[in-house]
């Protein structure tokens, strides 16, 4: 019996139709109502505002900051180091981890992970993670909430502009609403966001005199820097760069962009292996964030890292080859070997058993 769930009361933002309690599988529950027109959304004047003005305001807070003298290294080195933690953490928690479960981890790190994102001003988990299993789940489709059929700033940022991502009526997945941190990240994310996204950066550069440069640089520059970095995911990752897996869809890997991207930029793998705790799957690949959740899997601090086979990667590439090629017979003959293989992955207990796997429903999973 299908019942309704209202989180803390927020009835008109928050409303939860949980058609089976124990269900688990987040696949099943992605929202079904985003197909709605793009133009009938209301706009969001608090996105409009944030995101129009904070480069502005941080760019003339920085130059401000430099000629007046307050200019401190120290300041530099805490905003690379924020940027950095917030990054990994929503690369890692917020992408990874929750959107597409690619691995487990027990509470001090999901909470030290949502604490972390909380500083990347870029809303809630649970608001991020059912925007981004739409985006997989209707990827290049009307349902797609940024997707780059839209144009390419659409993509970029104007899709933010109106409230396309979240909307009265959609069903939480289970699995994020059994999530007591979860909720308690969203349900605080204002206060949370401030104090780890501003004051926390004013406050420790205060310690050696530049509580300004804490401000505007380490605080709102790093936040604008980091979202126009995250944002290019959706627009120049769907737009340029190469599709060695699969060309059925717009993602492309993007070499450039991952190394500033904590490794998302492999976009092309993301999207033909969503549940692969990895992007950047080769060893040499620039992935930060993979080597963030492997070390952790290595410290006890995350399990069940799930990865493809690398013969499930190579038969999707030499797939992708033959069609490119034209040689249907190709195609059909590696479509074929391959497809019993299709809803198989690997799946390692923890990072210290490395790749060795048992297999589990990993591709294609979004
Ligand atoms: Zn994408
Ligand atoms: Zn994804």
């Amino acid at each position: 019996m299908p019942r309704q769930i209202v989180i803390f009361g927020q009835e008109s933002i928050i409303r939860h139709v949980l058609a089976s309690p124990g269900n688990s599988q987040f696949e099943d529950t992605v929202p079904t109502s985003s197909t709605r027109s793009l133009k009938d959304a209301p706009l969001d004047w608090t996105v409009i505002l944030f995101v129009t003005l904070s480069p502005l305001v941080s760019a003339a807070g920085a130059a401000w900051w430099i000629a007046s003298g307050h200019f401190h290294a120290a300041t530099l080195w805490l905003a690379l180091g924020f940027a950095t933690a917030t990054g990994l953490a929503v690369t890692a928690g917020y992408h990874r981890m929750f959107a597409h479960r690619a691995f487990e981890a027990p509470w001090i790190t999901r909470l030290a992970l949502l604490l972390t994102a909380s500083a990347g001003f870029q809303n809630s988990a649970l608001v991020w993670a059912i925007g981004h299993r739409k985006h997989h789940r209707y990827l290049d489709g009307p349902g797609d909430p940024y997707g780059i059929n839209h144009g390419f700033w659409y993509a970029h940022f104007l899709w933010m502009f109106r409230q396309v991502q979240w909307q009265k009526g959609d069903p939480v997945p289970p699995d994020l609403l059994a999530d007591p941190l979860v909720r308690f990240q969203h349900r605080f994310y204002a206060p949370l966001s401030g104090i780890f996204g501003l004051a926390l950066p004013t406050a420790i550069a205060s310690l050696w005199g530049d509580p300004w440069g804490g401000f505007f640089v380490a605080g709102l520059a790093r936040i604008v820097i980091n979202h126009h970095l995250t944002f290019a995911i959706n627009s120049v990752c769907h737009t340029f760069g190469s599709q060695p897996y699969s060309s059925k869809h717009t993602g492309r890997d993007h070499w450039f962009t991952a190394t500033l991207t904590y490794g998302e930029g492999y976009h092309n793998f993301h999207h033909e292996f969503p549940g692969d705790y990895r992007n950047g799957h080769k060893p040499w690949h620039w992935d930060p964030t993979k080597w963030l959740v492997y070390t952790l899997g290595r410290a006890g601090l995350a399990s069940n890292l799930r990865m493809v086979s690398d013969a499930m990667i190579e038969g999707r590439r030499a797939r992708q080859t033959a069609r490119r090629s034209g040689t249907s017979q190709v195609d059909t003959a590696v479509h074929t070997s391959t497809a019993p293989q299709a809803p198989t992955a690997a799946r390692a207990n923890s990072a210290s058993q490395g790749h060795a796997a048992r297999a589990v429903n990993a591709t294609s999973r979004a």
